[in-house]
């Protein structure tokens, strides 16, 4: 799991995380929901390891990770803009991570087909980005991630390229991928309908706070504040 205390990050002197409490239980499909702007990537690359908190706790399966590199987190994250290497074939962009790692051949073909298999890419791994559909080249995104087998994945509004058909088509994909794998996920969206239904527990933010945690049942039922019940949609 993730423990998140109390955690302030200022850019400058804009105050863009302020005094952030979250805990995301292991194997928990979490969404952090909030308008443009209300600190969604920025807190996600805090977890990440690409920005530093000035104040605060951040533990990753009770370890503290303040100050430590990404790659040595065990976390694995997905870009809103999937950031695949056009030059390189579906498998090879898959396997990066791994060679990066430094794993034996053998060791990176078999992990580069089970992770396509998992996202069901397994017949155009010799494809290149540029021959894939947006949908396609998220599976593969998520791939890549996942084939590093990281404790933590971190999804950045993965389905915001996507027209609405596949959207709704791959986030059902997305759910059933994260019970098959019981990873612990967070989930960026500032699409309330995606995190209302996809996921476990919704923290909303606003401005850089968190406004209020809880399952999509307890947000609509029970809003916190007017900013919560109109941004959830239980009023207008
Ligand atoms: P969106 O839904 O548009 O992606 P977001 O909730 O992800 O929004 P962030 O990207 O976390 O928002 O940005 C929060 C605030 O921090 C914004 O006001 C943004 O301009 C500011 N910000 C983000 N990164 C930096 C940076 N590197 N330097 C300065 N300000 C930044
Ligand atoms: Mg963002």
């Amino acid at each position: 799991g993730i423990e998140i205390k109390n955690i302030a990050l200022s850019f400058g002197s804009t105050a863009v995380l302020k005094d952030i409490t979250l805990t995301i239980e292991p194997g928990e499909f979490f969404a952090l929901l909030g308008p443009s702007g209300s600190g969604k990537s920025t807190l996600l690359r805090l977890i990440a390891g690409f920005n530093q908190h000035q104040r605060g706790e951040l533990l990753i399966d009770g370890k503290d990770v303040t100050g430590t590199q990404p790659w040595l987190r065990n976390v694995g994250m997905v870009f809103q803009n999937y950031a695949l290497w056009p030059h390189m074939t579906v498998a090879q962009n898959v396997a990066f991570g791994l060679e990066a790692r430094k794993l034996p051949p053998a060791e990176i073909r078999a992990k580069v087909a089970s992770a396509l298999e998992l996202v069901d890419m397994a017949g155009l791994a010799n494809r290149r980005p540029g021959q894939l559909s947006g949908g396609q080249q998220q599976r593969v995104a998520i791939a890549r991630t996942l084939a590093i087998e990281p404790q933590v994945l971190l999804l950045d509004e993965p389905l915001s390229n996507l027209d609405a058909k596949l959207r709704t088509q791959t986030r059902q994909e997305l759910v059933q991928l994260q019970r098959r794998l019981g990873i612990t996920t967070i989930f960026v969206t500032h699409d309330q309908e995606e995190a209302l239904t996809t996921c476990h527990r919704i923290a909303v933010m606003d401005q850089g706070v968190i406004q209020q945690v809880g399952s999509p049942m307890d947000l609509f039922d029970f809003p916190v504040n007017r900013f919560v019940a109109q941004f959830v949609g239980s009023v207008n």
